[in-house]
């Protein structure tokens, strides 16, 4: 896939992808510091999962930022492309990336014990 987002300064030259740019940003998130980047004291943040995924929820769909088929699986937790991997359950409102999809189709509703533990959230 092309990448979507545009740098507007590209001072390290850098080629990773679309969806390597935003799991570095949510890692950055959650308090993880890229070696590149020098932060105050104080001032990395540390949020959960889901406050994380909310900040870049925002820039995907509030902000047009980052590209919006980058979404976070329900069951493991981890952000995949949804334009090359991964699976959305509309019935059962589960993203699932490739390595958790349970290739159970929404018509045939029978759960994964992961996918029952995550309903129940
Ligand atoms: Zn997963």
């Amino acid at each position: 896939m092309e990448n979507e987002i545009k740098l507007i300064k590209n001072n390290d030259k850098r080629t990773d992808s679309d969806i390597e740019k935003v799991q570095e940003f949510y890692v950055f998130l959650k308090g993880t510091c890229p070696d590149k980047i020098t932060l105050g004291d104080g001032h990395q943040p540390v949020l959960t999962d889901d406050q994380a995924f909310s900040i870049i929820w925002y820039l995907q769909e509030y902000l047009s930022v980052f590209p919006n088929q980058i979404e976070k699986c329900s069951i493991c937790g981890e952000l995949y492309d949804s334009s090359s991997e991964g699976y959305y359950s509309e019935n059962r409102n589960l993203f699932m990336c490739s390595g958790c999809d349970d290739g159970i189709d929404d018509d045939e509703f029978e759960d994964t014990d992961e996918a029952d533990s995550s309903l129940a959230e």
